[in-house]
């Protein structure tokens, strides 16, 4: 349209004018050719009439130019002043000597100049009138358009780039996700088309975006009923530590409704939720939480998973496993093993008597061979003493029934007791036991029974896992208000990547070839040391050998 009104503007304005000019220059030619030459031939006459006695063609000037002016009559009144010139040149021809003939001629000759002059001021008066004229239409055709280009400048902008800013402002809403969004342009043309499939591509997102979400919805309701059917207690965190989500167990072993807390930061209810605080702490131990809910004791393990998207780290799910069933089949088992070790140190004890007996002379002679029988019956019953004691020491530490008698002990005497006990193991070997307990050792506050079993199971798996006739240290001295003992050997040492797990039930390094063994001695001797409020300790390496430690507080 703008192109369109740029074009009828040119076409206007050069047809306008270009008439103007034209009528112009034809006016001005008229006056050239109508009057402009008939002056020019009455100034020849006037000029041959002076010329006539002195001019021989004079004469045929005056009558050329006379010819000429009768071919060219254009005013009013112009034949009758020619027919009057030529009738008095014909009466001065007849009579050359009258002079009023010339005065005739010179007169009919002014009125034609007169006349012709007349005509010019007249026809200069009408161009003056065209030109005006054209000036006027012109400068109203100039003010016309004027006025409508300045609209078109104006308007023609806002025309263009209001749909346009309508548009891009649609496309911002779709990109951030605004699929409701409408653009209504009422226009009819490139614009108008552009807004309705604009407005068709935002329904039919709007419509996927409904549908997706429909599915979304409801598998979010499906793993919600999954997660809260679960027996066990799953809280969810985003990567902020906001809770995210509880289900029903962990409502019920929390204490507090999802509604309640969902959004909420973790470690903000911690402060007034003991459990909450104990899920959040870092526990490397990874201990069994013992939780009273619903009216009885229940177990529980931690498990906290991270969630991750692409590596990055987007939140923690809390997962309490409920390890009750377990629990109770383990306690089952602890006092299975209890009784039946109880149970078996009578008979075992009664068979070492019996082999004991057997050997006395009074009961009669035996030879070599009974002897040897005799002897392994007594070495399998100590063997079995053994297995059965730690096993109810075991089951007496799982329970939680270690009986202490804890009072102020002599250092000296504990290390005294341990040493004579495992001597004539060492002398087999031919290991050299080498007791360097210091001088100034207060008393400790300790059960001497447990704290000598401990030191004799350090030296019995020194003395075994030591080569023969290699020698076996231990050391007791003051480290401020606590007394340390240390067992070192020269043995074989033990692997760096078992060491966290040596105090742990069962646990026998691979590779071990210790029939006897139980994997049980260390982790009583920890359960033992802790339980008197003291701490146990390894350090090893391999082919060099093996330091284990204790301390307990001075009484
Ligand atoms: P066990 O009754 O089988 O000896 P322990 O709990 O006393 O059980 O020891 C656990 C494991 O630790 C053993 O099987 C052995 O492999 C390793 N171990 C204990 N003491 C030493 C030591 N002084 N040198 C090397 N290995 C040892």
């Amino acid at each position: 349209m703008g192109l369109i009104f740029l074009f009828i503007v040119i076409v206007l304005f050069g047809v306008s004018g270009l008439f103007y000019i034209n009528r112009l220059s034809e006016e001005g030619r008229q006056v050239l050719k109508n009057n402009q030459e008939s002056l020019l031939y009455c100034n020849r006459m006037l000029q041959s009439l002076e010329e006539l006695r002195t001019e021989k063609n004079a004469l045929d000037v005056f009558q050329d130019n006379l010819k000429k002016q009768q071919g060219n009559i254009t005013e009013i009144g112009e034949r009758e002043a020619t027919d009057e010139l030529a009738k008095n040149f014909n009466e001065m021809l007849i009579d050359p000597t009258d002079s009023s003939n010339y005065i005739d001629i010179r007169r009919s000759i002014y009125k034609i100049q007169d006349l012709n002059e007349l005509a010019i001021l007249r026809k200069n008066a009408i161009a003056q009138r065209t030109a005006e004229s054209a000036t006027n239409v012109l400068t109203i055709v100039f003010t016309i358009l004027t006025l409508v280009s300045f609209t078109f400048i104006f308007n023609l902008p806002g025309i263009i780039s209001g749909p346009i800013s309508s548009l891009s402002e649609g496309i911002l809403a779709i990109a951030g996700k605004n699929y409701k969004k409408r653009i209504y342009l009422r226009q009819g043309d490139e614009f108008g088309d552009l807004a309705n499939a604009f407005n068709i591509m935002a329904g039919k997102l709007d419509e996927y975006e409904s549908s997706n979400l429909a599915k979304i919805k409801f598998e979010k309701s499906r793993i919600e009923t999954i997660i809260n059917q679960m027996r066990d207690g799953i809280i969810g965190l985003d990567e902020k530590r906001n809770i995210l989500f509880l289900n029903a167990v962990s409502e019920k072993l929390l204490g507090l409704k999802e509604t309640e807390i969902s959004g909420q930061y973790a470690p903000d209810i911690a402060l007034k939720n003991d459990l909450m605080r104990t899920l959040l702490r870092d526990d490397p131990e990874k201990k069994d939480l013992k939780i009273y809910a619903d009216n009885k004791e229940s177990y529980f393990s931690k498990d906290v998973l991270e969630v991750t998207n692409n590596t990055e780290i987007i939140g923690q799910v809390i997962v309490l496993r409920n390890i009750t069933p377990f629990h109770e089949l383990n306690e089952a088992k602890t006092n299975f093993i209890a009784t039946v070790s109880h149970e078996l140190k009578t008979p075992i004890s009664s068979i070492k008597m019996s082999a004991r007996l057997l050997t006395d002379l009074r009961v009669g002679q035996l030879n070599g061979e009974q002897q040897e029988l005799i002897r392994s019956i007594t070495d399998d019953a100590d063997r079995l003493l053994k297995i059965t004691g730690e096993l109810l020491n075991m089951s007496q530490v799982e329970t939680g029934n270690i009986q202490l008698k804890l009072q102020p002990a002599d250092p000296a005497t504990i290390v005294d007791q341990a040493v004579q006990a495992v001597l004539f193991q060492a002398q087999q070997k031919g290991i050299r036991i080498h007791a360097a307990v210091a001088d100034d050792l207060p008393l400790i506050q300790a059960d001497v029974e447990k704290t000598s079993w401990v030191l004799i199971n350090f030296l019995t798996n020194a003395i075994k896992y030591s080569p023969d006739q290699s020698g076996v240290e231990v050391a007791v001295y003051r480290s401020e208000d606590k007394v340390e003992f240390l067992v070192t050997d020269h043995g074989k040492g033990i692997d760096e990547k078992y060491l966290p797990r040596i105090f742990e039930r069962y646990f026998k390094v691979p590779g071990t070839h210790d029939r006897n063994g139980t994997g049980l001695g260390l982790s009583i001797s920890k359960e033992f040391i802790e339980a008197q409020g003291g701490h146990i300790w390894v350090s090893s390496q391999v082919g060099e050998g093996s330091r284990f430690g204790f301390r307990l507080t001075a009484a």
